[in-house]
């Protein structure tokens, strides 16, 4: 990837992350991201050799003769087990897909297996399948095109996979995260050009401002 990504995940989110508490649509999010970013790969790497660190620490708690000397080897193995992040580094998948590797495990292949519907303005969406409370979804928004102005009662986090959008508040390209709270209203739109592909995590449901978005939502389930 010749574009340097510019906007990161928070240290909260790597924080909340290498704890294992994000639900799990959050959790993909974040898993696609490092997936693609060196940077908040090392930062999560980091964390997770301080949980371990904080382990050592509680002598009091009984646990297992091995633990500490397995909690060490997964340290070493830059803890491989936990199973959303990928072994090995973006450059070694293959160069043509669009879907970074823990995305495609959940698709069930690269882009040409995602069962796009259609939501109206000539966006497609995809929802994945993932535990209750937040919702991920692909979006597929076509150059120029706008996705409604929308405010959010929770946390919205939206991953570039292919293009970019820009909003009032900046331009995000392959790679970069947007990281919208409860206050935020803005109204994203896709450049010109190829379609802008993201994949969108959201721990509850959006507000639209508009009165026929609103109807629509239902059927957006967003
Ligand atoms: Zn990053
Ligand atoms: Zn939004």
């Amino acid at each position: 990837m010749t574009y340097e990504i510019k906007h990161h995940l928070t240290e909260a989110v790597v924080m909340a992350y290498s704890a294992g508490t994000l639900p799990e649509a959050f959790n993909l999010l974040v898993a696609a991201h490092i997936s693609m970013c060196d940077e908040c790969r090392a930062l999560v790497a980091a964390h997770e050799f301080v949980g371990g660190a904080i382990l050592e620490d509680c002598e009091e708690i009984a646990l297992s003769d091995d633990a500490l000397e397995a909690c060490f080897s997964k340290i070493e193995t830059g803890a491989k087990d936990q199973i959303l992040v990928p072994a090995t580094p973006v450059s070694s998948q293959n160069e043509n897909s669009v879907l970074p590797q823990p995305l495609q495990d959940y698709v069930g292949g690269d882009l040409d297996a995602v069962k796009w519907r259609k939501v109206g303005g000539g966006v497609q969406q995809a929802i994945l399948r993932t535990s209750k409370e937040a919702t991920v979804r692909l979006l597929r928004i076509p150059g120029g095109c706008e996705v409604p102005d929308h405010g959010h009662h929770g946390t919205e986090m939206t991953l570039v996979l292919q293009g970019a959008f820009r909003d009032e508040f900046s331009e995000f390209r392959a790679g970069d995260v947007e990281i919208c709270d409860a206050d935020v209203e803005h109204t994203p739109i896709a450049l010109e050009g190829e379609d802008c592909i993201c994949l969108a995590a959201t721990d509850a449901r959006l507000k639209f401002a508009g009165f026929l978005p609103k109807i629509a939502q239902p059927f957006l389930r967003i």
